[in-house]
């Protein structure tokens, strides 16, 4: 199988080199150059553990991977959950399940992608005799999650910027506590905004990104698009066979990663009713589906903080497939929003779609209301997916992080303060964390010191 970029105007790709490339050179996103059909294997599917779904899933597009060193891949990155289900899909009342995806080791979603990811890169730098530093910057849950993709993998480094005193304690302390020689949080001074530029400045340097051996770390790379398909193919066979027909994922979103994930594999042939867009106040995706006009707001920060964005990074993936997969007119769409902020679709899937958005005093009205119902601590991100529930279909809420990675929000709400046993353990650890000035010059000089060898 073939990548193809959205642009149009990239060479097509083996899936390792579409992984490690990350963003097309053209400016575009990676994808299949055509969908596989699943809909003849489903029932075959049925008995499978989640690392094995995995690998039947993966094998499909990672056809450059000899079988067994993918399947070894796979079942190495989902060994860090603490939950023997992986993805456990819990009935909650009529018509209502949580489907729950914080049982990776940094108890948010993303850990399904970003084990998976640094697993991938481990094993390119094994067969290509390579090693390589990777870079990220996170307002919180990414980096988390990526550095505990690659800590301690031979051959990598990570360096991830934040701002310095604008991620919660929690959030910090995943990334400070590690322990791991390869890893290098840098708490920079400045906003996020401040560190996405400088990062931005520092892949721009090809001299620089080439002599480091440089990745990016980012939600856009296709191994997280086609990782996080499995999840919803995983809940899928475990619904009863009558309600599976009906079912409406709930995603609560922000870059429109996890949702596009989902349509997806409902293009691939199984079969799901629709989806919900559940966002926070930062309602770009909300308003797009409801007026079908995609246009730039303010981002305002908010009790889900890894929901608040202003441009979804993952959208024009899905303007692709919108634009009936013309990359001509991917280029133009995508240029009119860089011009004028906006842009106005003239039809729209509206049947498949639905959206929500949820305010700050709504968020903490429906962790009263879900925990009194029914008995469930949702945390601020999946709390939107409780906004608004279809009456006549089967909906099926992604729980996209642990209530215990904010104490404080959920004790405002409920009174109680839900914990883990993994944020307790971090609390005795020192934190180790490099401060630096959000100027590249000065991270450019850090990774110059610290990045693995060649
Ligand atoms: C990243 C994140 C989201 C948003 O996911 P997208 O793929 O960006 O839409 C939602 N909830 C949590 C807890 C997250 O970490």
């Amino acid at each position: 199988m073939k990548f193809l970029s959205t642009r149009g105007q990239t060479p097509a790709l083996s899936f390792s080199d579409a992984v490690a490339t990350g963003l097309a050179p053209d400016g575009g996103l990676f994808l299949p150059e055509t969908l596989p059909d699943f809909s003849g294997q489903l029932a075959g599917f049925e008995k499978l553990s989640y690392p094995e779904l995995c690998f039947e899933f993966l094998r499909v597009f990672a056809t450059d991977i000899p079988t067994e060193t993918l399947r070894g891949i796979v079942a190495k990155s989902y060994t860090r959950f603490s939950d023997p289900a992986i993805a456990p899909l819990r009935p909650l009342g009529k018509n209502l399940y949580v489907l729950e995806l914080f049982h990776g080791p940094t108890l948010a979603f993303k850990d399904f992608a970003l084990q998976l990811l640094g697993n991938l890169y481990a094993n390119q730098c094994q067969v290509r005799q390579e090693t390589i530093n990777v870079l990220g910057a996170t307002s919180g849950d990414t980096g988390a999650a990526a550095i505990h993709g690659l800590l301690g993998r031979p051959g990598t480094a990570i360096f991830i910027l934040y701002p310095d005193g604008r991620v919660s304690p929690l959030q910090e302390r995943q990334m400070t506590c590690t322990g791991a020689d390869n890893v290098f949080a840098l708490a920079v001074d400045g906003t996020f905004d401040d560190a996405q530029s400088a990062l931005k400045e520092i892949f721009a340097d090809q001299d620089f990104r080439l002599r480091l051996r440089l990745s990016a770390v980012n939600s856009i790379n296709l191994a997280r698009v086609l990782a996080q398909c499995v999840y919803y193919l995983w809940a899928w066979l475990r619904l009863p066979v009558s309600e599976r027909g009906n079912v409406e994922f709930v995603v609560p979103t922000g870059n429109f990663g996890n949702v596009l994930a989902g349509w997806m594999l409902q293009k691939m042939g199984v079969p799901i009713r629709g989806f919900r867009v559940a966002t926070n106040q930062n309602d770009i995706l909300y308003r797009l589906f409801t007026t079908g006009e995609y246009r730039v707001g303010d981002v305002h920060p908010s009790l889900a903080p890894s929901m608040d964005i202003q441009v979804a990074s993952n959208f024009e993936r899905f303007i692709y497939f919108a634009v009936g997969r013309d990359p001509a007119k991917v280029r133009d769409v995508m240029a009119t929003f860089k011009q004028t902020g906006a842009y106005r679709f003239p039809n729209f899937d509206r049947d498949t779609f639905t959206a929500s958005r949820t305010t700050d005093a709504e968020i903490r009205q429906i962790i009263q209301r879900v925990h009194k119902d029914y008995g469930y601590v949702a945390d601020p991100h999946t709390a939107c997916g409780f906004k608004e529930l279809s009456a006549d279909r089967v909906n099926v809420v992604l729980a996209t992080a642990s209530p215990a990675k904010f104490p404080d929000t959920i004790r405002e709400a409920i009174g109680i303060e839900p914990t883990d046993p993994s944020l307790e353990a971090l609390k005795s650890k020192p934190i180790v964390k490099h401060r630096l000035k959000a100027e590249p010059a000065a991270i450019r000089d850090f990774i110059e010191r610290h990045a693995v060898a060649k």
